[in-house]
């Protein structure tokens, strides 16, 4: 080319350069709608990410679809007196962003089981079931012998990584279940769960693999030696106790705690198998372990589900929050040199949305936020990958024309308005809402969600004008009927911040999760 040519161009370039940004007026440079936006793609600009971590710490919301996300933020913003739409939760502000896939195998919108399997294990497959690929057939013992998967958690556990799993949930639920179990159903957290012939056929409840996890691990590849998971925190003490009152805790909630039938107590198992470990089933328990020392913990802190976050001072016993467990497994975890894989889920944003009962879906998933938030705080981002996604998505709207500020769990005020909008039947509606479920409820100030289930469904439209909708006990209107509001097949979202957090991007299949936590942590390398 030409040297004078490119010289002209050059100046030429420049000149326009000049030009284009004297186009710019005043009131568009000095907006800082305008400036802020600016810094971001500059801040991008100055981006580097590291590609192997030391640690991995996953963060599941489950159901945490991106109206969820969206509702969510504005609810924390406004619970801090701000108007709500402008803030971020805090994985929000993460570097690294993707898009997810979460069909299963054989259905269009997934379930836990199916999506928390591809996200551990790499492997997609089908609804229902925990740890094993699709060949299986759900409910049938006879056909997960060969089907099985092997997860990042055992992986990790291999390789010398400490490993630890937390949830809200009964720990034997779907999501915490997919990284230490391989069932053919979901649904066997215990042995009086399962049908005889998966019994007989030697099939291991979910509840009896977490507490032989080590001894399984070293039986299926002979050679390895593994020490098993360090921290195992949540809910569901029902199936790892006899079905037998006198095993009863200081927190149980039902005449007989324990479900299992077959008069084995899993928490003495544990204790004896782990004799320097600490089982505890409550919040004075969980405060008095030292997490410099403590090399085994198993806490069970309900008989079914944690409470949710906005429940949570109803416990019987008293019980720690998500964010508080988080930063004690963490704690626990990096006592090893090698570093740690911790699988952290908030099960009970799924749960409020099944209830059809925004308010709690939103205030566990402004809990998660801070969890997540606790876990930045406590460690390097030069060592520690934080992924945080969804499993799923639920059939929950942010609708109307609702006003800036207007409160998320308030009526629909239009812009310019004081007063509710009425719909064209005359009635004022919600701005959340769900496409089914079981339907409008006010039962006021009760803050478990789950009160519900004792009411019969009301779906269709009802006159709200004199219902307080902000209230914890409100439960949104539905047009489908259904006996619990069910999950949606849209995609969710995947966040991460750390080494190899610049891997996440685009769109992708819900397994791909798994090879970015295979990546970073090389656990398959020699
Ligand atoms: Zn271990």
């Amino acid at each position: 080319m030409h040297s004078r040519w490119i010289l002209r161009s050059l100046i030429a370039s420049a000149l326009a350069t000049s030009a284009q940004a004297a186009v710019l007026p005043d009131v568009q440079k000095s907006s800082s709608w305008y400036s802020n936006a600016e810094q971001v793609i500059t801040n991008k600009l100055g981006q580097t990410t590291k590609d192997k971590a030391k640690n991995v710490i996953l963060f599941v919301g489950d159901g945490m679809g991106i109206s969820t996300l969206t509702a969510a933020r504005i609810l924390q913003g406004q619970l801090a007196g701000q108007s709500g739409e402008e803030g971020y939760l805090s994985f929000e502000t993460f570097p690294y962003s993707a898009q997810v896939k979460t069909y299963n195998v054989d259905a269009q919108t997934p379930d836990s089981a199916g999506t928390m399997t591809a996200m551990i294990s790499g492997v997609k497959t089908d609804v229902g079931v925990i740890g094993v690929d699709e060949d299986i057939e759900r409910g049938n013992c006879a056909t997960v012998k060969g089907n099985e998967l092997v997860s990042a958690v055992e992986l990790a556990e291999i390789r010398g990584l400490s490993t630890g799993v937390v949830s809200t949930a009964r720990i034997t639920h779907a999501t915490p279940a997919a990284t230490y179990a391989k069932s053919a159903d979901r649904n066997w957290e215990d042995v009086s769960d399962m049908p005889e012939a998966a019994v007989a056929g030697g099939c291991e409840d979910i509840a009896s693999q977490l507490v032989n996890f080590e001894k399984n691990l070293e039986i299926r590849f002979p050679g390895i030696d593994v020490d098993g998971i360090e921290v195992a925190m949540g809910g569901g003490r029902r199936h790892f106790l006899p079905k037998d009152a006198a095993f009863n805790s200081a927190d149980a909630r039902s005449e007989v705690e324990g479900d299992r039938t077959d008069e084995r107590d899993l928490t003495a198992e544990w204790q004896t198998t782990y004799s320097n470990g600490t089982y505890v089933m409550d919040k004075a328990g969980f405060d008095a372990i030292d997490a410099s020392t403590a090399t085994k913990v198993l806490g069970l802190f309900n008989e079914s589900h944690m409470q949710y976050e906005a429940d949570r001072a109803n416990d019987i016993a008293g019980e720690p929050s998500l964010s508080e467990m988080t930063s004690k497994a963490i704690d626990i975890l990096d006592n090893n040199d090698k570093g740690y894989l911790l699988v952290v889920e908030s099960g009970r944003i799924d749960h409020g949305h099944h209830a059809g009962n925004a308010y709690n879906a939103l205030y566990d998933t402004v809990e998660f936020a801070k969890a997540v938030q606790a876990a930045a705080d406590a460690t390097d981002p030069e060592e520690t990958l934080i992924l945080v996604t969804a499993d799923h998505s639920h059939v929950f709207t942010i609708a109307g024309y609702p006003k800036r500020g207007n409160p998320i769990l308030g009526k629909v005020v239009s812009v310019g308005s004081d007063e509710p909008s009425l719909a064209s039947d005359g009635m004022p509606y919600t701005t959340l809402g769900y496409t089914n479920g079981r339907g409008f409820a006010d039962l006021g100030s009760e803050t478990n969600a789950d009160a519900i289930y004792g009411i019969d469904p009301n779906a269709g439209r009802k006159d709200i004008s004199a219902v307080d909708t902000t209230a914890p006990g409100f439960h949104q209107e539905t047009t489908i009927p259904l006996s619990s509001e069910t999950h949606a097949g849209e995609d969710i979202s995947l966040h991460a911040k750390g080494p190899g957090a610049h891997l996440a991007q685009g769109v992708v299949e819900q397994n791909v999760v798994f090879h970015l936590i295979n990546q970073s942590l090389g656990l398959l390398n020699d």
